[in-house]
C-alpha cells in the first residue's frame, strides 16, 4: 500500500492574535490556493493553526507543491505527513510503512504525539510509546533518544484524521502577503533592490514595482533582466505589476543644463518624485528602495536627506543597516543573485559624475534643479509609463 500524503503548514500563533486572526488566515489560505493551482487538484483547508494541503488525486505534484509552500510568507513550519484513520491499528501500520524512508542516516529518534481529539482511546504518552515500539521493530539501526534525537516522528490525532510525519521543514516565516498594505518597490537590475522587495513582502506588504529605463542609453536586455528579477521575487511576493518609466529626456536635460557633480542627486529626486506619483495612482502607501547607508555617494546620510526631501510619503529601506555581504547572502537564498550580477547598464550608471557630491546641501541642489522645468519633465515622464504584469512560476 502506498500511503496517502498531505502537507501540514503551520502558521504559528504570534502574529495572528486578536480580532485580525481570521483576516490573516483567509489571506494565507487564498495565497496557498493560488500557488496550488499550478500543481494539480488539491483540497486546501485550515484548522488548529494549520493549513492542510491534500491532493485530490494521484496526478497532483506533491514535490512541486511542497517547494511552493516553502515560499509562502506566514508559514513557520511544514511537514509532509501520511494520513491514516483514527485508530491505533491504522496509525501503527502507516508508521511502519511511511516513516522508515526518513530514517536513513539517522541514529536516534523520538516520537511526539498530540491528541487534539480527546475522545481518542489512548493519551499522547501511550501513543508515543506504542509507535516508538513499531518503529524500533521496523528499523533496527535506530534507537530512542528523548533528549537530543536526530529526528522527531510526530503522530497527531486531529479533527479530520490522524497524521504521521517524520521531520519538519522551515517555512518562509513573516506575515501573509497583503496583510500589511501595498508598497512600491524601486526595482533596478542590481543586487539590493530585489532583496529589499523580498524583505517587505515578508512583512506582509503587497508589492508593485517601478523600474526606470533610459532607452537607448539602457538596452532592451537590461529591461528583460529586471523583469526576470521581478519574476523571481514574485515567487515569494505573488503576482506583481512592474511599471516602467523612461528617464531619457530628464537625463538629457540634466546633462545639458546642470552641474555634473549633481547629476545623480538630481536624478534621484526625479526618481522619488515620479515614484510618489506612481504610488498614489496605484494605491501604494510607501516607497521601498535597496539603499544601504554609505554604500555609494548617493547613499550618505546627507544625500538620502536630499532625496527624501523631494517626497512626502514613507520610504522604507530594509537594507539600510546591512553590509553588502549580508545582502548577497539573502540574494543567493532567494535566487536573485545570479541574475543581478549579469552586466547590464542601469540608468543610474549612464552619465555618472566623476566627482559626485557626498555631502550635498539641499539649497545648492535646488539651485541646480531650478535650471530646468522640473514639473514639466515629471509630467512628460509620467506619460511614458507602461505596465507589465508578472505572473509567478511558483
Ligand atoms: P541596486 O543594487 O539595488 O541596484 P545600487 O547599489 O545600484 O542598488 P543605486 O543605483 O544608488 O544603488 O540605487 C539605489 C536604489 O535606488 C536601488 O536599490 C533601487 O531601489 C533604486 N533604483 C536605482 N536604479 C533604479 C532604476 N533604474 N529603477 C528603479 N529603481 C532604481
Ligand atoms: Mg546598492
Amino acid at each position: 500500500m502506498k500511503c496517502k500524503e498531505i502537507l501540514l503548514c503551520k502558521y504559528g500563533e504570534i502574529v495572528l492574535k486578536g480580532a485580525n486572526r481570521k483576516y490573516f488566515e483567509d489571506m494565507l489560505c487564498r495565497e496557498m490556493k493560488k500557488r496550488a493551482a499550478n500543481y494539480g487538484a488539491f483540497d486546501i483547508y485550515r484548522a488548529q493553526s494549520t493549513i492542510y494541503i491534500e491532493p485530490k488525486d494521484e496526478y497532483a505534484d506533491m514535490d512541486g507543491m511542497f517547494s511552493a509552500a516553502q515560499k509562502v510568507f506566514g508559514i513557520v513550519a511544514i511537514s509532509r505527513a501520511a494520513v491514516c484513520e483514527k485508530n491505533m491499528e491504522s496509525i501503527s501500520k502507516t508508521a511502519a510503512e511511511y516513516v522508515p524512508q526518513f530514517l536513513d542516516g539517522k541514529k536516534t529518534f523520538k516520537v511526539e504525539s498530540k491528541r487534539s481529539d480527546k475522545a481518542f482511546a489512548l493519551d499522547s504518552m501511550e501513543i508515543s510509546r506504542e509507535i516508538g515500539g513499531v518503529i524500533l521493530d521496523n528499523c533496527h539501526h535506530i534507537r530512542v533518544d528523548v533528549h537530543n534525537p536526530d529526528i522527531i516522528v510526530k503522530v497527531e490525532v486531529r479533527e479530520f484524521g490522524a497524521y504521521v510525519s517524520a521531520g519538519q521543514f522551515k517555512g518562509a516565516g513573516g506575515m501573509p502577503v497583503g496583510t500589511n498594505g501595498r508598497g512600491l518597490l524601486l526595482l533596478s537590475g542590481g543586487i539590493d533592490s530585489p532583496v529589499a522587495g523580498y524583505m517587505l513582502a515578508k512583512r506582509g506588504v503587497r508589492i508593485d514595482a517601478l523600474h526606470f529605463e533610459s532607452f537607448p542609453y539602457t538596452s532592451e536586455r537590461a529591461r528583460e533582466k529586471v523583469l526576470e528579477l521581478a519574476k523571481i521575487v514574485s515567487e515569494y511576493a505573488g503576482e506583481m505589476n512592474v511599471h516602467v518609466v523612461s528617464l531619457t529626456h530628464i537625463q538629457e536635460e540634466l546633462v545639458k543644463n546642470c552641474e555634473e557633480d549633481y547629476f545623480t542627486l538630481l536624478l534621484r529626486r526625479y526618481m522619488m518624485t515620479i515614484a510618489e506619483r506612481v504610488a498614489k495612482e496605484k494605491g501604494c502607501m510607501a516607497l521601498i528602495t535597496g539603499e544601504s547607508l554609505g554604500q555609494v555617494a548617493s547613499q550618505t546620510m546627507q544625500a538620502i536627506g536630499v532625496t527624501d526631501a523631494a517626497v512626502n510619503i514613507p520610504v522604507f529601506r530594509p537594507c539600510i543597516g546591512m553590509d553588502k555581504e549580508e545582502i548577497v547572502t539573502i540574494a543567493r537564498k532567494i535566487g536573485t543573485f545570479e541574475t543581478s550580477i549579469q552586466p547590464y547598464e542601469d540608468c543610474c550608471t549612464v552619465f555618472t559624475p566623476k566627482h559626485p557630491r557626498t555631502k550635498p546641501e539641499l539649497e545648492k541642489v535646488l539651485v541646480q534643479e531650478n535650471k530646468v522645468d522640473f514639473n514639466a519633465l515629471v509630467e512628460e515622464a509620467m506619460g511614458t509609463l507602461y505596465t507589465v504584469k508578472i505572473t509567478p512560476e511558483y
